[in-house]
């Protein structure tokens, strides 16, 4: 196979790679944009084997040398049992299970791109290898191995916690950043010496690197309390990404290093949304121990007057709902974990065959994942264009005559824009009171993630309708059923 066909193919391959980014931003070209990323693959796949399969001569007249037939029995049974897995794994994960198998795939992409790096390093460590030559490549091996390696550790550990295989709580050992900055600085060391040394000596500088790598990689993951973890799997991405470039330039692969680049950057693009929408930075995300005293608290506050909350019942807010012009679901945790979208579109269907104005309200962290309700809504079927993002549909609580809260909590908190005592001050918050009437579905009085209590429950426009998400919208849907 010709180079340059190859370069053509790659170049489609990451034409379609970067479409379909650009798809799957918005939930109605999020199919189109992923088949665009399925074709990309298929694409850059076929290409890498037929160059593997028919590599193009070096030279004019030189002679083409054919991969040995061990190397294609391993590449065959490789793609056989990898494609194999994939599906099984695709088609069985339940939503909730998302997290961990995107977890577990980081690791794969970490560890190959440590193997890829140590196999460099094996290969350009051979016997009569003068030290210090090729300093480009040497940085290369290093950097791929050692991110490589940190996202290995890191992402099983990550996949680990979510699965509930270890224990959530953050594990912070004493002077556990001196520790860190010793990894790193002992990481950096012995790369310096591995390149002085070169030959076969500077292979043992680099599995010394890879073992710290690795042990850095879970030290940083098990200081991260488990409910914060779809932050640090965003980030696991992106670190994947940055691996997979380093293996890409290892290989002297374009097409690698291109679709590396576009996994680390647009992992490190998300990450830093979530962490803007808790109003955290994503430094203190990395090293602060995410979870263990960054902006969460253990309790919802105690002190101060004993106030009351106005509680409604199935009756009141059918009545309510009948009465209304304009409805504004705004769905959070709580629903998710109750499985309450199903009744919840069948509510708001109903609402609208009436001519009420039905919208969405959706935060950019509501839930445990980026995208969760949109997600969960999509399930439903719930129609795109009544879907609102926070931005667009802050502005039209003050017309709305009631906003129905299911299950959320902290994305509806005031205290986030007026309270600067309160630890989610600055997070952007989605302004419900501003409608006539808020109900809020929940089933006790009990804080949300943030672990901070809520005024809005308190408001003289509140009312709390207390109880399990699924099953309230379930007696409300057929309280609204038997009135029509
Ligand atoms: P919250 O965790 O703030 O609140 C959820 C509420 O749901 C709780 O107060 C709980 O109250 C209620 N609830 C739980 N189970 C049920 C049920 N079965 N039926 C009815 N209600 C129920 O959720 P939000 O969605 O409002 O906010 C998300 C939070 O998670 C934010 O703090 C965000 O920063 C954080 N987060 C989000 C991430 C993301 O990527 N989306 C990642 C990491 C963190 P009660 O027990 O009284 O019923």
């Amino acid at each position: 196979m010709t180079s340059s066909l190859a370069n053509v193919a790659y170049l489609v391959a990451s034409l379609l790679f970067v479409l379909s980014l650009r798809g799957l931003s918005t939930q109605e070209t999020a199919r189109g944009g992923n088949t665009m990323g399925v074709v990309g693959m298929l694409i850059a796949t076929a290409i890498t084997i037929g160059v593997l399969l028919f590599p193009a001569p070096a030279a004019v007249g030189a002679e083409v040398v054919a991969p040995a037939p061990l190397a294609l029995t391993i590449l065959a049974i490789a793609i056989a049992v990898g494609a194999a897995l994939g599906a099984v794994l695709a088609a069985r994960v339940a939503m909730t299970s998302m997290p961990e198998l995107v977890a577990m795939l980081h690791s794969f992409v970490g560890a190959a791109a440590a193997l890829v790096g140590i196999g460099s390093q094996i290969e350009a460590s051979a016997p009569g290898v003068i030290a210090g030559t090729d300093v480009a490549h040497q940085i290369e091996i290093y950097l791929g191995v050692w991110v490589g390696a940190i996202t290995f550790t890191g992402s099983i550990i990550a996949f680990l916690k979510l699965r509930g295989t270890i224990g959530s709580k953050p594990l912070v050992l004493p002077g556990r950043h001196v520790l860190n900055a010793l990894m790193v600085i002992t990481c950096v060391v012995l790369g310096v010496l591995g390149f002085q040394v070169g030959g076969e000596l500077s292979t043992y500088y680099l599995l010394g690197v890879t073992v710290i790598a690795c042990m850095l990689g879970a030290h940083l993951v098990l200081a991260i309390g488990g409910g914060d973890m779809p932050v640090v799997v965003s980030l696991l991405n992106s670190y994947s990404g940055w691996a997979a470039a380093a293996a890409g330039f290892m290989l002297e692969n374009d097409l690698l290093i291109v679709t590396g680049a576009l996994v680390g950057s647009s992992g490190a693009i998300l990450s830093y949304i979530m962490c803007k929408a808790m109003n955290r930075s994503i430094w203190n995300v990395v090293f602060a121990g995410f979870g263990e005293g960054a902006g969460i608290v253990p309790a919802a506050k105690t002190d101060g007057p004993v106030r009351t909350v106005q509680e409604a019942t199935i009756e009141s807010t059918r009545d309510l709902l009948l009465a209304a012009k304009s409805v504004i679901v705004v769905p959070g945790y709580g629903m998710a974990v109750a499985q309450a979208q199903h009744p919840v579109k069948e509510i708001t269907t109903l609402l609208a065959k009436r001519g009420v104005k039905v919208q969405y309200a959706i935060h950019p962290v509501a839930g445990r994942l980026p995208g969760h309700m949109n997600v969960l809504l999509a399930e439903a079927s719930v129609s795109y264009e009544i879907v609102k993002e926070m931005d667009e549909i802050n502005e039209e609580f003050p017309h709305t005559d009631v906003v129905i809260v299911i299950g959320a909590n902290d994305i509806v908190n005031p205290s986030a824009l007026d309270d600067p005592s309160s630890p989610i001050y600055g997070m952007p918050v989605l302004e419900a009171w501003g409608a006539k009437k808020v109900i809020m579905l929940k089933r006790g009085m009990a804080a949300g993630y943030a672990g901070v209590d809520n005024p809005l429950c308190y408001l003289d426009n509140t009312l709390m309708l207390f109880g399990d998400a699924k099953k309230s919208v379930s007696a409300l849907l057929t309280a609204l059923q038997t009135a029509e």
